[in-house]
C-alpha cells in the first residue's frame, strides 16, 4: 500500500482562496496532522459548512459532505453514529459555527460526541464579502459595521468550555507546526474537540493581520499552565489584548455520546457501524 503523504489529498483542483489567506496554513496543518496520524483520504470524513473554508472540499481529497450553512455538527454527529469507527472532522467558519450553527455547537459540546471541530475564525463572513461575524471584535469596521462593531463578541473557547467540550484549544493559521500538533491532538482525543483557529482574512480584515497576531501570541505550554482545570481555562480564555494565549486550554477524558448510546453499547450492533441501509425500505414506512 502506498504511504500517505500530503500529496495523497490532492484533487485535480487548485485553491481559489485569496493569495495570503490564512486558510492555506490551516489546509497545510490539517494535511500534516492526518499524515502524522496515518489517516489517508479513505480513512476519514470531513464535514464542511458554507464559507471560504467550505470551498476546501474541492481541493482536499477525503470522504466529504458540504452541507447547509451552520449545519456541520448535526451532519457530523449523524455520520459518527452511523459509522463510529471513522474519524469525523467538522470544518466550520466562525459565522457558520457560532452564528447560524450556534445552537448546534452548544448541544454538540454538551453531548461530547467523538468528533473534532476546526473553527476557521477570521471574524468576518468572507465568502459574502466581509460582513461582521459573531466573533468580530476590537471595534472592527466591516461592510455591515461601518462605524465599528459595537456588540460584545462570542468567545468560542469560553462557550465551548461552559457547554461541555472536553478538548478546547486555540491555534494560529500562521503557525503551521503548532497548528499541526493541535489538530493531531484534537483528532486523537476521544470526545468533542474544538480548536478555534485565528485565521487572518487578508482581504476584509486589515486589523487582525499576521503581524498583529504574531506580536501578541504566546504559547500556553511555554508557561506553567496545565490544561486540567476548567475555571483556570475559562480565565485564560478571556485574555485578549496585548497578550493572546494559544495552545490547549482544557482537556478531560469522559464518556462520549457513542459510549452512552444504548443501541451501540448493549444491542446486537454494539461496537459495530450501523451498516448500509436501504433508503427505499425505510421511506416505505412513511408512504
Ligand atoms: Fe480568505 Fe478572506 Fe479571501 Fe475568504 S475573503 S479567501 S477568508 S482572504
Ligand atoms: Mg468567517
Amino acid at each position: 500500500m502506498p504511504s500517505i503523504t500530503a500529496d495523497s489529498f490532492k484533487t485535480g483542483y487548485l485553491p481559489t482562496w485569496c493569495p495570503g489567506c490564512g486558510d492555506f496554513g490551516i489546509w497545510m496543518a490539517l494535511k500534516n496532522a492526518l499524515v502524522e496520524l496515518g489517516i489517508g483520504p479513505d480513512d476519514a470524513l470531513l464535514v464542511y459548512g458554507i464559507g471560504c473554508h467550505g470551498n476546501m472540499s474541492a481541493w482536499m481529497r477525503t470522504y466529504a459532505v458540504e452541507g447547509l450553512h451552520g449545519r456541520t455538527l448535526p451532519v457530523a454527529q449523524g455520520a459518527k453514529i452511523a459509522n463510529h469507527t471513522v474519524p469525523v472532522i467538522a470544518i466550520a467558519g466562525d459565522g457558520d459555527c457560532l452564528g447560524e450553527g450556534g445552537n448546534h455547537f452548544i448541544h454538540a459540546a454538551k453531548r461530547n460526541p467523538d468528533i473534532s471541530v476546526l473553527i476557521y475564525d477570521n471574524q468576518v463572513y468572507g465568502l459574502t464579502t466581509g460582513q461582521a461575524s459573531p466573533t468580530a471584535k476590537d471595534n472592527l469596521k466591516t461592510k455591515s459595521t461601518p462605524e465599528g462593531i459595537t456588540d460584545a463578541p462570542i468567545n468560542p473557547l469560553t462557550l465551548a468550555l461552559v457547554s461541555g467540550a472536553t478538548f478546547v484549544a486555540r491555534g494560529f493559521a500562521g503557525d503551521t507546526p503548532g497548528l499541526t500538533k493541535l489538530i493531531a491532538g484534537a483528532v486523537k482525543h476521544k470526545g468533542f474537540s474544538v480548536i478555534d483557529i485565528l485565521q487572518p482574512c487578508v482581504t476584509y480584515d486589515h486589523v487582525h493581520t499576521y503581524p498583529w497576531y504574531r506580536s501578541r501570541l504566546y504559547e500556553l505550554d511555554q508557561i506553567a499552565y496545565k490544561p486540567t482545570n476548567k475555571l483556570a481555562a475559562i480565565e485564560k480564555a478571556l485574555e485578549w489584548g496585548d497578550k493572546i494565549p494559544v495552545g490547549i486550554f482544557y482537556q478531560e477524558l469522559t464518556s462520549t455520546s457513542e459510549d452512552r448510546e444504548p443501541a451501540l453499547t448493549n444491542g446486537p450492533l454494539a461496537g459495530q457501524p450501523l451498516g448500509v441501509v436501504d433508503v427505499d425500505t425505510v421511506l416505505s414506512e412513511f408512504r
